[in-house]
């Protein structure tokens, strides 16, 4: 890779860098990463940082990724092959103690290079050849052992000690290949303008930006890159709080219309058919709700309450209000199952007589082709007044005559934009977000950060709870006859229960329930398979005659939606299903909830699978059936979830058990706008201390007039997420 030098000053964040760079730099650069711009570069920070004397570890290699090693060469050997014409050349290079070999085929010269004790880093896809590590055609470059002799001493100290950058790199480009190029960016930079005004960073110890994209991409000591660190994620957390604030404030500066019950109206009529009263939770949820509706300005509210806090009749609560003068309500659901369920349980909470009123629709994309039309002419028409429905709601197909409210079910499942196209569709509608996932307040503020947020933290009165327990077959391998045994001894009192499965098949994982927020599937071999454990469960002697059927998404919308109709009808007894159950499914007589392979879930996702259970009268019973070995972070994680049913305190077990990054889900992590060097899980303060800074600064300048290098960082933030949706498509 060559890297042109250009002129001293000439650069700015905004310069493109083809330009900046060599043309196939840059676009070696866009084609790996997406970066265009000068300041994309200089924002992909190191992921560690080497020191000449150290070397990598090289047993703890992962197999199969491209990794980036600082080692010392052994030796070198070069074979003819037998097989073909050429030479191999082999070089050993080693920690001091592990041992990897390089290979080369055809590249004698080499050997003039990879001399025995030299040290340098090495960059390639690790393999496994015949048991023994190698890389393949590795890039290479090794430390210069000329210590400079120009210059006083401390040129050479600083040379030895100075901490060198490992940056995330791909098979094409080369850690120091970035350094290269970072180098020549700072180089050609100018001034830079602080993102961050001054009275903001004084008293907090943040650097001007300059010196910290210095100090992280060129450090002398490692006391440079991590004062370099700080500022840096301040700053990320900074910008990005100022982002959602201004986004915020943009969403109320639009008028929506004011949505009031009337005495003795929709609202009043429904609240006195509910045949429950509603909790203190769900009142106080209720009145916030009811009073942004009323406001001019539109509501944009997040509503956070466990499995079976009852979400649902808030939210109904909110449509009926909207629907007293004719407004519509659309609900978005993550799944066909979903959005059935909803409309099921709507129309019955609704009784009778209202739902002829309001006429409660579907729409999802499985609905035949005339049925589809049929309701989106109700929907359009506006005699529908409350729509449920999947994607298929965003599509244009679907309009409404006058959209007062979106709500949003299980948030984590959607992207702000799907919400935006949902608000598109009105003129200004209120939004509320329904999440059954406890978030911490960190993560709300950084993921929901333009939201208001409701808690619903109480359970109905009279639920008879969940008991969860560990069933660790790495010790006790024979207590998975007596997990059936339990589950077989509950049927027989009349009770229902739910088997899941990480997989549909063997070997075939379960695609259409991903896991939520990008949770991991730790655990090796094979995962425990709805079709395995079906065969399993139907040759049980204690099962005989039990009504045993699967449930998964790779069965069509009505096979899934009878399989539930018929286990919610109590002609089914057991449910043998993947994940697709995870979300709002309500069979008030199940009783209990067997998770095979429990540790290939994620916390709150087995949080969410337990609230199946236990919702109505009937005592839950959740069995995590797990091989985990004791000790195991994958064993403390189900450990946590047998220990405490405080959703709340489960998110923040998670959060510290998790691994960083996977925090704000497959939406946030690894595209361009996720997180760089912020980490939910660690900079709770400081993300609560820049939203405050944020806060107080647009109090003052509510569009940044004055703060031009902050107005541009926001619009370069925002950038990145509108061209990370576009090119998801
Ligand atoms: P969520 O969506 O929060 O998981 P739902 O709204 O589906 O919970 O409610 C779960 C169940 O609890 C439903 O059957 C609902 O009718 C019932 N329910 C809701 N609120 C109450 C209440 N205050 N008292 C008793 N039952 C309730
Ligand atoms: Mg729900």
């Amino acid at each position: 890779m060559t890297a042109d030098r250009v002129a001293e000053g000439a650069l700015t964040l905004d310069s493109r860098l083809n330009g900046a760079l060599g043309g196939r730099t840059a676009q070696a650069l866009q084609r790996a990463f997406g970066y265009t711009t000068v300041g994309d570069l200089l924002a992909h920070y190191p992921r560690r940082y080497a020191a000449r004397g150290e070397l990598t570890a090289l047993a703890e290699l992962p197999l199969d990724e491209n990794v980036t090693i600082v080692a010392e060469v052994l030796e070198v050997r070069e074979r003819t092959m037998r097989s073909r014409r050429g030479s191999i050349l082999e070089a050993k290079i080693s920690d001091g103690t592990g041992i990897l070999t390089l290979t080369f085929f055809n590249q004698k010269w080499r050997a003039n290079e990879l001399k025995p004790g030299v040290r340098g880093m090495f960059a390639g896809k690790v393999s496994d050849y015949r048991g023994a590590r190698q890389l393949a055609h590795p890039d290479y470059q090794l430390f210069d052992d000329a210590v400079p002799t120009t210059g006083a001493d401390a040129a050479a100290v600083r040379w030895a000690t100075a901490p060198i950058p490992i940056y995330p790199a791909t098979g094409t480009l080369s850690s120091w290949q970035l350094q290269t190029a970072i180098g020549v960016l700072l180089d050609g930079l100018g001034a830079v303008d602080d993102p961050i005004p001054e009275p903001v960073r004084r008293g907090r110890g943040i650097r001007s930006h300059r010196d910290a994209l210095e100090g992280v991409h060129r450090p002398e000591r490692d006391e440079d890159w991590k004062a370099a660190r700080r500022t840096l994620r301040f700053t990320e957390a900074f910008v990005l709080q100022t982002a959602l604030l201004e986004r915020r404030a943009a969403a109320r500066a639009h008028e929506a219309v004011r949505r009031e019950p009337r005495p003795g109206g929709l609202l009043e009529r429904f609240e006195a058919s509910l045949p429950f009263t509603l909790t203190d939770d769900q009142l106080e949820v209720g009145g916030e709700i009811l009073a942004d509706l009323a406001a001019a300005v539109p509501m944009n509210r997040l509503v956070q309450g466990e499995v079976g806090s009852g979400k649902t009749v808030v939210a109904l609560r909110a449509m009926l209000a909207v629907a007293e003068s004719g407004g519509q309500s659309a609900l978005l659901a993550p799944t066909e199952v979903l959005a059935a369920q909803h409309l099921r349980s709507i129309a019955k909470m609704l009784g009778p007589e209202l739902s002829a009123e309001l006429m409660p629709t579907l729409v999802t994309g499985q609905l035949p082709a005339a049925e589809r039309r049929k309701a989106a002419l109700r929907v359009a028409a506006g005699q529908s007044r409350i729509v449920v429905g999947t994607h298929a709601l965003l599509g244009d197909t679907t309009s409404f005559a006058d959209l007062g409210l979106v709500v949003v079910d299980e948030q984590h499942r959607f992207g702000v934009e799907q919400r935006e196209a949902l608000r598109l569709k009105g003129r200004h509608p209120h939004v509320l977000v329904l999440t059954a996932t406890p978030i911490p307040r960190t993560v709300a503020m950084t993921v929901f950060g333009d939201l208001d947020v409701s808690t619903i933290r109480q359970l109905p009165a009279g639920r008879a709870g969940i008991e969860t327990h560990l069933v660790p077959l790495a010790e006790r391998p024979a207590w998975r006859a007596r997990v059936w045994e339990r589950l077989a001894e509950e049927l027989a009192q009349g009770r229902q229960g739910f088997v899941v499965c990480p997989a549909i098949e063997p070997k075939v994982a379960e695609d259409d329930g991903e896991p939520m927020e990008g949770e991991p599937a730790p655990g090796a071999g094979p995962a425990a398979s709805v079709a395995s454990v079906l065969a399993e469960l139907r040759a049980l002697p204690s099962l005989a005659g039990a009504r045993i059927a699967p449930l998964h998404g790779r069965m069509s919308a009505d096979e899934k939606d009878d399989t539930m109709r018929a286990f919610a009808a109590k002609e089914l007894d057991v449910l043998v299903a993947t994940t697709v159950i995870e979300v709002g499914v309500d069979v008030p007589n199940a009783s209990t909830m067997v998770v095979v392979d429990a540790d290939r879930f994620g916390v709150s996702q087995l949080h969410q699978l337990r609230g199946r259970v236990g919702r109505g009268s009937v005592p839950g019973l959740c069995l995590l059936v797990s091989h985990a070995e004791a000790g195991s972070v994958a064993r403390e994680r189900l450990e946590a979830v047998a220990a405490t049913l405080d959703g709340f305190e489960l998110a923040r077990v998670d959060l510290e058990l998790r691994q960083e990054g996977d925090v704000l889900g497959a939406m946030q992590s690894g595209g361009r706008s996720s997180l760089k060097l912020l980490r939910v899980a660690r900079d709770g303060d400081l993300i609560a201390d820049a939203r405050e800074a944020a806060a107080e600064l647009l109090a003052e300048d509510p569009r940044l007039a004055g703060h031009a290098a902050l107005a541009a960082a926001v619009r370069r933030r925002l950038d990145d997420e509108a061209s990370e949706y576009l090119s998801r498509g």
